[in-house]
């Protein structure tokens, strides 16, 4: 049986260790702080921020959230984070993505001071990623690093492919992969052949957006498979596909209308010898890694 990468007890190791270290910063009269900036009324990302304040309370970390309406404007926002990047007992600020269409995001994101780019999304936060340099570094796919390291997943030397090349998941995760010294393939829409490539991965990571797109055949025997996609199916044919008469998907599928499924078709996990399951893998670490990030940016802009 492949080993199952439980997102759910990872999370809780790394949010424990936060937690005593915000409590020793404390002691040295350091309280770590994240502003959130949530724009309008989008409601998964009212979700998201809601349990990104909950959880630094839970913490000891400080948290502030700012709620502009719908209709702010880029230099309003600018202004904002202006503000923001000037206050000491703020070390992180998180702008919840998607913005509305009007709002430059780009412009936005290189406002953000690197040192309390706690999303890791600034050019200079990338470019030290890329030339292997400390610094702040995606939540996700440094929610996946961490997986990986405290379940001793092999990576030196090892086929690792990475579908998909977005900013956020894909072209970071392939360079933490290339830092830990794997050899990485980032494959996208455009790639050809793309069965031949994943049957190569010895670790293979699928940050694409699509309902159970990998399948069984696109996957190398004692593959380790990480899931990153977050797809939600509503449809009963959909369900049955990908999750047969599985009693406790039934039951959530029917009492809510819909599941979440990955990227990877359940089916494919059954070739591998690790996976991250949907939900209760990648998806929960986010958080953490947001936690640990915070506490990062703390220690090495107050140089504590
Ligand atoms: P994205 O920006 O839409 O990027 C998707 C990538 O998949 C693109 O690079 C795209 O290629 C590639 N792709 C699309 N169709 C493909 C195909 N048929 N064959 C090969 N590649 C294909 O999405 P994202 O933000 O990276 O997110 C990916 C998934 O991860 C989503 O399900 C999202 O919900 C989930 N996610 C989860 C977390 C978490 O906390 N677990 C965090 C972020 C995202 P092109 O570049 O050629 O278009």
């Amino acid at each position: 049986m492949p080993l199952v990468l439980d997102g759910i007890a990872i999370a809780a190791e790394i949010k424990s260790e936060v937690a005593l270290e915000v409590q020793a910063l404390e002691e040295r009269g350091v309280k770590p702080g994240l502003a959130v900036i949530l724009v309008g009324n989008v409601p998964a990302s009212e979700i998201y921020v809601r349990s990104k304040v909950k959880t630094c309370g839970e913490l000891g970390i400080h948290s502030e959230m700012l709620t502009p309406p719908e209709s702010v404007t880029t230099e309003e926002l600018l202004a904002m984070v202006a503000e923001l990047n000037g206050r000491d007992e703020i070390d992180g600020i998180l702008i919840q993505l998607p913005l509305p269409q009007h709002v430059d995001t780009k412009r936005l994101l290189e406002a953000v001071a690197p040192e309390k780019d706690v999303d890791g999304f600034h050019p200079v936060n990338v470019g030290r990623l890329q030339s292997g340099q400390p610094g702040l570094q995606p939540c996700t796919p440094a929610g996946v690093m961490e997986m990986l390291r405290r379940r001793k997943i092999d990576l030196a030397g090892k086929n690792a492919v990475v579908i998909g090349r977005s900013d956020i998941v894909g072209k970071p995760m392939a360079m933490l992969l290339l830092n830990a010294s794997a050899t990485v393939t980032i494959c996208h829409s455009k790639t050809a052949d793309l069965s031949s490539i994943t049957q190569r991965a010895d670790i293979l990571v699928a940050a694409i957006g699509r309902p159970g797109f990998v399948t069984e055949d696109m996957v190398k025997q004692g593959a380790v498979i990480v899931d990153v996609g977050i797809n939600r199916v509503t449809d009963e044919r959909k369900f049955a596909e990908f999750f047969g008469d599985d009693p406790a998907r039934r039951a959530t599928f029917a009492k809510r209308g819909s599941v979440v499924v990955g990227d990877v078709h359940p089916q494919a996990f059954l070739a591998s010898s690790a996976y991250t399951p949907v939900p209760g893998g990648v998806g929960a670490l986010t958080i953490a890694m947001l936690m640990a990030n915070t506490v990062k940016a703390a220690k090495l802009r107050r140089a504590v």
